[in-house]
């Protein structure tokens, strides 16, 4: 049987990294099995929907390059769209498939209607709670019969549908990552199928689903597992094969705890805005609960699908961290192709206020060799700016005392003038320039090492450290250089 997997988010606005790493576990599982991956959207929840969000997820999913073969897509008019033949993939189109499954576990004595009210259901757990027992349903309405039952619902009295669980049973799966796991139907709750309002519950739509669209892997994450026995049984009831289940550790923070919105950067838009690579944060991702064996840090997609494998998926949890992250994302900024870069850059510049529409197009090659020389230094892409702004304007800013001390040295400006005369009656300023420039200085003015380079240094970015000399000059030029001598000459040493 080929393998067929599926990422099922609930659109709630955003898709966080734990989801991101769900998706793509899932997406290396079906490519490396030569399998299917899809995407289904579970919007049964009707309190939690978020205007937009199907085409939120689908948009954060094509960036990262976790491509689905079947499922919703968005199409060029912007109007979502689907393919495939397990259809239709968002949940709520689907609910005459749901009412006809439900009818079938009624008929066949594995549910029943619940007519107990709110109060009633309230009451009953704060007794249990009270008396230190595991709060559940207590079977009130499982003695109604089918019949009378479906009279009361079509007098329009409000009710739900439960599963009936059999007593005293032990359900057992194996986890492709936890192994054997084992419940009680007695530690279980008779489970809501159907809501009050028509629609499905999320335990039964996802049964029915993975069931039709012939789902052999669901792999998901560990918040999902005491829900695993009652799917099992209902597999059981309607009389399926449980397709395999492997429920992923979850993504801690540095404290161990789960990682949430609250501490900072959790969604997969957050960290695209920030300027991360695509394929830097699913490397990373990838690496979060999971080691290749020989573990190889730098991986593309096209070797994570060669490498990955659910038996290497550690039980415990796996710990985001962001330095690693940072680490990895540096790896492809430097790799990346420059024109990429800069393109990718120049919403940043204009930002923070370095370069203008026009400079994109009238000065698109130096802001190229901008990117180029600042690249080593950024760990992700909205660093540029700071890491730019030692290029712009005439006049520099020296960042501390240290510097301005270096800056007053009885030598400095006899220094800077032979450099700016040199820089007059250079043909071009160019990195052959820049590579010589520190000899020619050291010949003639006698000055060597720290006292040379850290005066240039200082006088041309106001800081002591930075990209290399040679690309400092080659990307000033000429004319900025000799405006920021000049203007160091005038206002700092005196
Ligand atoms: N809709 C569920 C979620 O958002 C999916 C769980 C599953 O994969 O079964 O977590």
């Amino acid at each position: 049987m080929s393998v067929r997997v599926r990422f099922a988010p609930s659109p709630t606005g955003y898709v966080h990294i734990g989801g991101l790493r769900t998706a793509l576990y899932n997406y290396l599982f079906a490519k490396q099995q030569n399998g299917v991956y899809l995407l289904r959207i579970e919007d049964t929840d009707r309190t939690r929907l978020v205007e937009g969000a199907v085409e939120n997820i689908i948009e954060a999913l094509e960036w990262t390059g976790i491509h689905h073969q079947e499922g919703p897509f968005v199409g060029e008019d912007g109007k979502l769209d689907e393919n495939g033949d397990f259809g239709p993939y968002i949940q709520s189109d689907r609910l005459e498939i749901y009412r006809e499954y439900i009818d079938q576990l009624l008929e066949s004595g594995h549910a029943y209607h619940c007519f107990c009210t709110k109060d009633r259901l309230d009451k009953l757990r704060n007794d249990q709670k009270a008396m230190g027992q595991i709060t559940k349903y207590d079977g009130l309405c499982r003695g109604i019969s089918l019949e009378e039952a479906r009279k009361r619902a079509a007098a329009g009295e409000p009710h739900v549908i439960r599963l009936k669980l059999p007593a005293n049973r032990e359900i057992v799966f194996n986890d492709l990552v936890r192994g054997r796991v084992s419940v009680n139907t007695d530690d279980m709750d008779d489970q809501v199928l159907m809501k009050s309002d028509g629609y499905p519950t999320y335990h039964l739509a996802v049964i029915v689903d993975d069931h039709l669209m012939g789902i052999t892997h669901v792999i998901r994450g560990e918040e999902w597992v005491p829900s695993t026995p009652k799917h099992i049984y209902t597999y059981e009831a309607f009389g399926w094969d449980a397709p395999q289940f492997v429920h992923l550790p979850n993504i801690l923070n540095r404290d161990k705890k789960k990682l949430s919105k609250r501490q900072g950067d959790v969604a997969v838009g957050d960290f695209r805005k920030k300027g991360y690579l695509p394929e830097a944060l699913v490397n990373y991702i990838a690496m979060v609960g999971w080691a290749p064996e020989d573990n190889q840090e730098i991986m593309s997609m096209e070797e994570l699908i060669e490498k990955f494998s659910l038996d290497r998926v550690s039980k415990s949890g796996g710990v985001f961290d962001v330095d690693k992250l940072n680490w990895v994302s540096a790896h492809y900024i430097r790799e990346a192709d420059i024109d990429r870069l800069t393109r990718l850059c120049i919403p940043y510049l204009k930002e923070a206020g370095l370069i203008s529409e026009e400079d994109c197009s009238g000065r698109y090659d130096w802001i190229r060799l901008v990117v180029k020389v600042s690249r080593d230094n950024l760990s992700y892409l909205s660093q540029i700016g700071d890491e730019a702004k030692i290029f712009f304007g005439k006049e520099v800013a020296v960042e501390n005392e240290e510097a301005m001390d270096l800056l007053r040295m009885e030598h400095v400006p006899g220094l800077l003038n032979v450099l700016k005369e040199k820089v007059e009656c250079a043909d071009a300023i160019d990195a052959e320039f820049g590579k010589t420039i520190f000899k020619t200085l050291k010949k003639e003015t006698g000055i060597k090492g720290k006292n040379l380079f850290m005066p240039v240094r200082i006088a041309l970015t106001g800081q002591m450290h930075g990209p290399e000399m040679v690309e400092i000059i080659e990307v000033l030029g000429r004319e900025t250089i000799i405006e920021r001598i000049d203007y160091m000459l005038e206002n700092n040493m005196a």
